[in-house]
């Protein structure tokens, strides 16, 4: 007999069953009978989870008196390490196997060979179905095969709770591993705990047997077809260039996305009588399970592949390709992704967003610098998440220690608590600072401002005691909206936004679209071509190609700072000529304006960022130019180094303390010394206190950066001498010693300066 065809028999009958109106006990005695003759098997038993253990709760062959009382721990017998390891087992020998347990209750001694496999809900063993054997025989693959689909039904019906009712499924809970640890890189500091949301969510089968078997092969085929477009595509898509890793990977999936084996299983199942989601499904299973018994770590990222691909392939064929936050977070949740973008993470509800735990990220991706503007908590570069924590987990995420733990035992969630309650301490601490000027103990006063972006990031200002926001990324609210934002919307954000900050400056930094920042509604041809997006087709460039975006904003931002100051910057200024061409853009504007009669800024001030390295030549000739200039690290750094910012390989391969760095930024902290140009940084580096120690060190006096940072620079400031450090740091970089971070290190520690 085919796999197909024991598999078709089998879901027949089950189909009959479930549509029966018995009740769920009687459901469950049929289907072990059920299996226990198609598969001509002696024995066939059900154990479902309830309060923690598995509990026999339907026989045929085993004693009836042990139904309800046979129990057993995960881990416990061959029925607990199934469920342990969610994995099946095939013994022809039952009591060879080093976890055999004897139970009297159950007269099982006569049967020899015994063969299992979990009932999987959520990614979770809830319960295990066997079939037992009075001859010593292995059984065969169709058999184990047709074991594994019903476990299959078994389990819709348990999500269905048609087997066991509602408290019992809410008993199943938790049905879990144990704690698990995982970690990475902090990206950004702090403590979260919430449960497991993943970006990408597993999709739900809600139907496991066909209705119209050869519909299902139809719409397995077209979802093929599509998929293996899409790759084909992605293959092409010129950013991938040619050789390297990425063709690697690339060529993998495509070998996959074309397996013939693979859609032949897929196929065969749905002969069975399963639809297309739960054939998809139970293929990846079985082959989850022969991957597993291989440990090679290649073979391992191999299986990474082949799982996005079937999770691709479920997405089209379901028809769910929403992401987590299209639905909704319902309480606290640490939000699990391979990567995001910043448009994606915005999407979230913030309130209960309490973490997010990444599998690839770096410092300075934008998704990284929204998520510290946010205060949430980031863990980055974190392997082997999805075998490690599951949606619906209780995660602690510890992004100070650069660990987090999901199914945390009772002790550890009370030590957590207790270190929450100890850093909220220490933030009540800073938010002391929040009306003290940041004077050195030298008496020299440093500005400390705030990036932001963002309209709830206005409320920050006063909260944390900023003297003004030194970056407003006015690129984020292109982001978050479906459609170019027009005039009016643009205004009505600066209008607030100035509205809000009072007497204090904000810097309005004119769009920075591009690189990790690219807009869906901008036409895709616009960066399709940039086959390095962050040196690309970006910020001013963009802008000033199209004008009209620019006009726009200029307008928006000259109208919303009527009759007062306003402050514009403008992004990856690379020569003299564009910020000339971007300021021309605001001065027609405002004539405009003049023209027009209207009341226009009692001030405007003009400032660049310096980000692109060569600008840092020529700032004889950009100084007259400027009222401010605003060093940003992030990209920055990334030019520096030939180091993309977003690349999680290199996330931590180059340091902000590192020489190159340093005396770069004292050229340019030299060239505008006693020029009348306000000097600043507003990379994420000036919100380090260490690196913000050495900015200070290389003579830089204003610091724009993350609110949360805002306190503990403040109280950094306050105990600084800056004769002494500039001394120090001029010594450091005449002769950089090994490690300029320990040496920095080492002497703020002499000198009782907390930097970390
Ligand atoms: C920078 O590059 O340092 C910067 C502040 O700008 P952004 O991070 O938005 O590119
Ligand atoms: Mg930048």
């Amino acid at each position: 007999m085919s796999a197909a065809v024991a598999a078709r028999q089998i879901l027949t009958r089950l189909h009959e069953v479930m549509a029966s109106r018995l009740h769920a006990q009687g459901k469950l005695d049929q289907v072990v009978d059920i299996i226990a003759e198609c598969l001509d098997s002696e024995v066939c038993s059900i154990y479902l989870l309830r309060e923690g253990m598995l509990e026999l709760v339907a026989t045929h062959g085993l004693n009836a008196e042990a139904v309800h009382v046979t129990r057993m721990a995960i881990g416990e017998g061959l029925v607990g390490t199934i469920a342990d390891n969610v994995e099946t087992l095939n013994l022809a020998e039952a009591k060879a196997h080093p976890d055999f347990q004897y139970r009297p209750e159950t007269g099982e001694e006569k049967f020899h060979s015994f063969a299992g496999v979990p009932i999987v809900y959520r990614e979770r063993a809830v319960g295990v179905l066997c079939v037992q054997h009075l001859d010593p025989r292995r059984y065969e693959d169709v058999e184990i095969e047709a074991l594994q689909t019903t476990a299959m039904v078994l389990s819709e019906l348990i999500s269905n709770n048609e087997l066991i009712d509602e408290e019992e499924a809410r008993g199943l809970a938790p049905a879990d591993t144990g704690p698990a640890t995982v970690a990475g890189l902090p990206l950004v500091k702090g403590l979260g705990s919430g449960v497991a949301v993943y970006h990408q969510p597993r999709i739900t089968i809600d139907q496991v047997m066909a209705d119209d078997i050869e519909a299902e092969r139809q719409r397995v085929y077209r979802a093929f077809d599509r998929m293996r477009d899409q790759i084909d595509n992605l293959a092409d898509r010129a950013e991938f260039g040619v050789g390297g890793e990425h063709e690697e990977v690339l060529k993998t999936y495509k070998m996959f996305a074309y397996d013939e084996g693979w859609s032949r299983r897929i196929n065969e199942a749905i002969d069975s009588g399963l639809t297309a989601e739960a054939a998809i499904e139970r293929v990846q299973q079985r082959t989850r399970m022969r991957m597993r018994e291989i440990d090679d770590p290649l073979l391992q990222d191999r299986m990474h592949d082949l799982e996005d691909l079937a999770n691709r392939l479920l997405r089209i064929v379901s028809g769910q390709i929403g992401t987590a936050a299209s639905q909704g977070l319902r309480g606290d949740a640490i939000l699990i992704a391979k990567n995001l973008g910043p448009a994606e993470l915005l999407e979230y509800d913030r309130r209960r967003l309490k973490g997010v735990i990444l599998e690839e990220g770096s410092l300075t991706a934008h998704v990284v610098i929204v998520a510290r503007a946010m205060g949430v908590p980031v863990l980055g570069r974190v392997r082997g998440l999805r075998g490690m924590v599951q949606e619906g987990d209780l995660v602690l995420l510890d992004a100070d220690n650069g660990n987090a733990v999901a199914r945390p035992a009772q002790q550890v969630v009370d030590a957590f608590a207790a270190r929450f309650a100890k850093s909220r301490e220490r933030q009540a601490h800073y938010a002391e600072l929040r009306d003290v000027e940041p004077f050195t103990r030298c008496g020299t006063r440093i500005e400390v401002m705030i990036n932001a972006g963002l309209r709830d990031d206005i409320s920050a200002l006063p909260l944390v005691g900023a003297d003004g926001i030194g970056l407003f990324r006015t690129e984020f609210q292109f982001l978050v909206s479906a459609t170019l934002p027009q005039r009016e919307r643009q205004f009505r954000l600066y209008r607030d936004v100035l509205d809000a900050a009072g007497d204090r400056p904000v810097i309005f930094r004119t769009v920075d679209i591009g690189g990790d920042k690219a807009l869906p509604y901008l036409r895709e041809s616009e960066f399709e071509n940039d086959e390095n997006p962050a040196m690309g087709w970006r910020a001013l460039r963009l802008a000033l190609e199209r004008e009209g975006l620019l006009k726009v904003q200029a307008r928006a931002l000259l109208e919303a700072a009527a009759g007062r100051s306003l402050h514009v910057m403008f992004p990856m200024v690379s020569e003299p000529w564009e910020f000339d061409a971007a300021k021309a853009v605001f001065d027609s504007q405002l004539a405009h304006l003049r023209r027009k009669k209207k009341i226009l800024p009692e001030a405007i001030r003009y400032g660049a960022m310096l980000e692109v390295p060569a600008l840092a030549e020529v700032l004889d000739q950009m100084v007259p130019r400027l009222s401010f200039l605003s060093v940003g690290t992030n990209d920055l750094t990334q030019f520096l180094f030939a180091a993309d910012r977003a690349n999680p390989k290199l996330a931590e391969r180059y340091d902000w303390l590192s020489p190159a760095i340093l005396r770069f930024l004292r050229r340019i902290a030299q060239a505008t010394a006693g020029s009348g140009v306000d000097l600043g940084v507003c990379g994420e580096m000036g919100g380090r206190r260490l690196e913000a120690l050495a900015l200070l060190g290389l003579g830089f006096r204003r610091l724009s950066i993350t609110p949360v940072a805002v306190g503990p620079i403040k109280a950094l400031v306050r105990q600084v001498d800056l004769a002494e450090l500039e001394k120090a740091m001029q010594g450091w970089l005449a002769a950089p010693p090994q490690d300029m971070r320990g040496a920095l290190t080492a002497w703020a520690q002499e000198r009782g300066i907390e930097t970390d």
